[in-house]
């Protein structure tokens, strides 16, 4: 076990400008995020990877160790060379992650640490479909979450927003979102202005799924695993994807929309006009549907798990087809994207074995190159926190890429 040193903080606030913003560091950002990624990696890793030299990495570790970021371990793992190597971590008691989740009729806000584990959370429920109150509405749930004690005075890293639809990531601007009623709305800047404590570029917003990805990605059992596959399933379906370590958006937002995808040529009408989309086949509604035609009852996913449980014939009927269609789909997706995992979420997901099981045999009948290749599929295990769990990470995430070592103190 490692012993870990009592970081030397200096307030970041006494600071002076010139302090703040030089010299510049370039290799700041660079140091965080491989500690992150890899708690307890050594200087020479950090050096390694990065390609820099050991003492530049000593250098600027011994300043971020001053900033109050980093904080090193003792006792470490000797070398071949007899010397200790130093662990590096995170300073995880100093900082907090925000994220959000905007539906209809509820937002969701947690506040986790660096590590996707939530601190606090707030829920507030409303009618959503008026971007103005859903962001003074978010705006509130995150001051009540700065002043909760759980929190102790930790600095906000960043937050991030998941909506249910397509978003220019870029501009902010969420391009469609049916369950809202929203199009091409500017909910970003709307929001900045709600949420002056939190400087303009430490806000980020993009589709639910893709931020569910995200939590999979940076927190998950199968962290950093580079190709990756989220299916959302609720109301509506929707998806994220990560390639090549790369979280996915397409020309403007619009990947991972495969709830449109065609499963069945000629099936039941879409509410997007096509037909037997995905979303008409395995979403809740679709599922509930068939079994109100069938039993003259409309479960929530709660009930129907019930109703499985107690081999009710008629709903473990429409649960195998419904998995077959789910099967069918991820086969089509696996041969598009060749990804080691697919990892289903929503309400959907769970309904467990009796949907999944079925649907993996169907994906696996399907699946071109099986000698070469195996696919696995799991369920997300953030349940229904992913999107915001995401969120928070996402946020983090975002600041690293952009190299924010002109704007590290907050
Ligand atoms: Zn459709």
């Amino acid at each position: 076990m490692f012993r870990l040193r009592k970081p030397r903080f200096k307030n970041t606030m006494t600071l002076t400008p010139s302090e703040r913003i030089t010299p510049r560091r370039p290799h700041r950002s660079g140091i965080i995020k491989l500690v992150w990624q890899n708690p307890g990696i050594s200087r020479s890793n950090v050096a390694k990877q990065l390609g820099i030299t050991k003492s530049t990495v000593s250098a600027l570790v011994q300043e971020l160790e001053l900033d109050g970021w980093l904080c090193t371990g003792e006792g470490g793992v000797s070398l071949a060379l007899g010397r200790p190597s130093i662990p590096l971590f995170l300073n995880e008691a100093r900082f907090v992650l925000l994220g959000a989740e905007i539906n209809l009729s509820e937002i969701s806000c947690v506040a986790t640490n660096i590590d996707g584990e939530i601190l606090a959370r707030k829920t507030v429920m409303g009618d959503f479909s008026n971007a103005a109150i859903a962001t003074s509405s978010l705006a509130k749930c995150v001051k009540k979450l700065r002043i909760n004690h759980a929190l102790n005075n930790r600095t906000i890293l960043g937050l991030g927003v998941g909506i249910p639809g397509p978003v220019d990531t870029i501009r902010g601007l969420v391009l469609k979102a049916p369950s809202l009623g929203w199009e091409n709305m500017p909910f970003l800047n709307l929001l900045q202005k709600q949420i002056p404590e939190i400087p303009e570029d430490r806000i980020f917003v993009d589709n639910d799924a893709n931020l569910s990805v995200m939590a999979v990605y940076l927190f998950g059992q199968h962290k950093h695993d580079g190709d990756l596959l989220y299916i959302h399933m609720t109301t509506g379906i929707g998806g994220g994807l990560i390639l090549d370590h790369r979280l996915y958006h397409g020309q403007r937002g619009f990947a991972g929309e495969w709830g449109h995808m065609t499963v069945v040529p000629n099936g039941q009408k879409c509410s997007c006009g096509s037909v037997g989309c995905a979303e008409t086949l395995f979403s809740l509604n679709a599922i509930q549907s068939a079994i109100e035609t069938g039993t003259g009852e409309r479960p929530d996913s709660k009930r129907i798990l019930e109703l499985l449980e107690q081999r009710h014939p008629i709903v473990v009927k429409i649960i195998h087809k419904t998995a077959i269609h789910l099967g069918t789909f991820m086969g089509n997706l696996a041969n598009i994207f060749d990804p080691r995992l697919v990892i289903l979420g929503g309400r959907v997901a769970e309904l467990g074995d009796a949907l999944i099981q079925p649907a993996t045999q169907e994906l696996e009948r399907r699946l071109f190159g099986k000698d070469y290749r195996s696919v696995t599929v799991e369920r997300c295990s953030f349940g229904l926190d992913s999107v915001t769990i995401g969120a928070a990470g996402f946020a983090f995430h975002n600041l690293l890429q952009n190299n924010f070592e002109n704007n590290l103190y907050i």
